[in-house]
């Protein structure tokens, strides 16, 4: 971290605030312009809060040169990491495909969309039990029947089972009877919860919250991590932006972003990004060309009649005719499907 200190900056203020940062334990590297002073910090200064700093006025300007998460840094861990899910490495070579109702519906639904995705070339299947929904009116899953049919599922498929936590008190459930745990966008702080998903050592799946920064968003994948879990990837799912002929904006640049930054996985959502079936084949396929692990596809046998999110998602026709043509996508990148 950097201090710049204001041109003519009293000799008292400097003096007191290179005390100060040595009490803490930093080192300081000193250097005199003709008219400003500036502050080297030497030490772990993530903990160290640059709004204090700010706060003196004898301070023009502090800035961080190395960002404030360490476990989920690339800089201190260069290689990919790959997250095992329950045999499914995600995050190698090969990328993994994700795919799934929007929400459970019924044991017959989940499990026709479980075999036709297999069939398709997924492998992991998805379906939310507990759903985040806008409206408290509209349907709220079907909670722990619901992660009851994602098991018959698997057990009728072998596919290992994504489906999306809200609150800390299922988590015992869940890291019984789910594989990859998912944190939804709308949890991506919820900072306790994800104290607790730390103390696992379940694979987690962390959305980016609908308008977090790619710094917010890896510090979250952090809390989990300095708890003890690194099993995290990280998922793009599209942010709020002045656009609305979308649901949400897809950012490309965040995956080639997030994986210089961290070596975490990165998986991309088209299907909450677009919020609209025929968007999401070319999403898919630009997700893989700018470097995406893996992808997360709603698919479901009658989205028309769907209990959630129907209009994204693809049928198990269409979804399988897209895994081929993403085969010739991944491998022009160097990949495999
Ligand atoms: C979901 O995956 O069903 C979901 C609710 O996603 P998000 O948290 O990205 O909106
Ligand atoms: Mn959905």
């Amino acid at each position: 971290m950097v201090i710049v200190f204001k041109p003519g900056a009293p000799a008292e203020s400097k003096a007191k605030m290179k005390a100060n940062l040595e009490r803490q334990g930093f080192q300081i590297n000193e250097i005199n312009g003709v008219n400003m002073t500036i502050f080297g910090i030497i030490g772990d200064t993530s903990a160290l809060d640059m709004n204090m700093l700010r706060i003196d006025d004898a301070v023009e300007k502090v800035m961080r040169v190395q960002e404030p998460f360490k476990r989920a840094n690339r800089a201190f861990h260069p290689a990919d990491s790959v997250i095992n899910v329950s045999g499914v490495p995600i995050g190698g070579k090969k990328i993994q495909v994700i795919a799934g109702p929007c929400s459970v519906e019924s044991q017959e639904q989940v499990t026709d969309v479980a075999k036709s995705v297999k069939l398709g070339g997924a492998t992991l299947m998805r379906g939310g039990a507990f759903k985040p929904r806008t409206s408290p009116y509209s349907f709220q899953g079907l909670k722990e029947l619901g992660l009851d049919y994602l098991k018959a599922a698997r057990e009728e498929t072998g596919l290992p089972i994504v489906t999306e936590i809200m609150s800390a008190d299922k988590i015992e459930r869940f890291v019984e009877d789910v594989d990859l745990i998912q944190v939804g966008a709308r949890n991506m702080q919820n900072f306790e919860l994800l104290k607790e998903l730390g103390k696992t050592n379940k694979p987690i799946l962390l959305k980016r919250g609908l308008s977090a920064t790619i710094e917010e968003w890896i510090m979250s994948a952090e809390y989990i991590m300095a708890g003890g879990n690194e099993n995290v990837i990280l998922c793009e799912r599209g942010i709020r932006t002045f656009e609305h002929y979308t649901r949400n904006t897809l950012d490309l640049s965040a995956i080639p972003a997030a994986k210089k930054l961290s070596h975490l996985p990165v998986i991309v959502d088209p299907s909450h990004a677009a919020g609209m079936w025929w968007m999401v084949e070319p999403l898919a396929k630009a997700a893989i060309a700018v470097g995406a692990d893996g992808l997360l596809i709603e698919v479901h046998n009658n989205p028309e009649c769907a209990l959630c999110d129907g209009a994204q998602s693809l049928k198990p026709e269409r979804f399988a005719r897209l895994m081929g043509e993403l085969k010739g996508i991944a491998r022009i990148v160097g990949r495999e499907m």
